[in-house]
């Protein structure tokens, strides 16, 4: 049987740094299941399609095909055959990430495909709803989370090293608002499972992080 580690949590908690370098770690695989909202944002953008479009989005949905492969230990996502890597990690496709991924059928696509990625082998996913929805009999559920500001100034900092123009106050804006809309979503809201771990990252280094989740498992 697979082994599965689930890290779920807010926007900007540290999930993808920890669940990266717990799957080198344990030479598990790391499946980062925002870059899938995201490409699937990103189809939506290039489709010119409004968030308030429930039922367009629900049709245009099932015309892309997101899949996920990996070169050199870096997950890549294909849309439609497209390595999409490079143009999902801005605040627009966040956005819109979390303004469609309350979708019924966005969300059954790519549960699914979240699913069979990890039915046959060891993997971290990262996301929010893993430890409750995807991958409800995971060995080990974690619930990471840290300080608004405190995420705010993380991806402030990522933002800034890419040579992005960014205001920190309205980064931290973003963030809550991403948070509000993903907690409060009727379809798998964002929330620590039952039997999840909860850490807060807000005052720990990267290593005492993923130090504490290996000892859970
Ligand atoms: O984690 P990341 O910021 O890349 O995720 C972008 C958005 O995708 C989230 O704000 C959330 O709305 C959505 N998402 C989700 N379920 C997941 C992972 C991400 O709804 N498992």
């Amino acid at each position: 049987m697979s082994c599965n580690i689930a890290i779920d949590g807010p926007a900007g908690a540290g999930k993808s740094t920890i669940a990266k370098k717990i799957a080198k770690k344990l030479g598990y695989i790391y499946v980062d299941t925002g870059a899938m909202y995201r490409a699937m944002a990103l189809y939506l953008i290039r489709e010119k399609i409004d968030p308030s479009e429930t039922e367009k989005i629900s049709t245009k949905c099932r015309e892309a095909d997101i899949s996920i492969g990996y070169e050199n230990g870096e997950q890549i996502v294909y849309l439609n055959g497209e390595n999409v890597n490079a143009y999902i990690r801005t605040e627009e496709v966040g956005n819109m990430a979390s303004a469609s991924s309350p979708n019924p059928d966005v969300r059954k696509k790519l549960v699914e495909l979240q699913q069979k990625l990890a039915a046959s082998r060891d993997v971290v996913m990262d996301g929010r709803d893993i430890g409750t929805c995807v991958l409800p009999n995971a060995q080990v559920k974690v619930y990471l989370t840290a300080d608004s500001r405190v995420r705010a100034e993380r991806r402030y900092k990522e933002l800034q090293a890419k040579g992005e123009d960014c205001d920190l106050d309205t980064i931290e804006r973003d963030i809550i608002e991403r948070d509000r809309q993903d907690m409060t979503r009727e379809i798998s809201p964002l929330v620590q499972a039952q039997d999840a771990t909860l850490i807060d990252s807000s005052h720990m280094s990267v290593d005492e992080v993923a130090e504490a989740v290996i000892a859970l498992l």
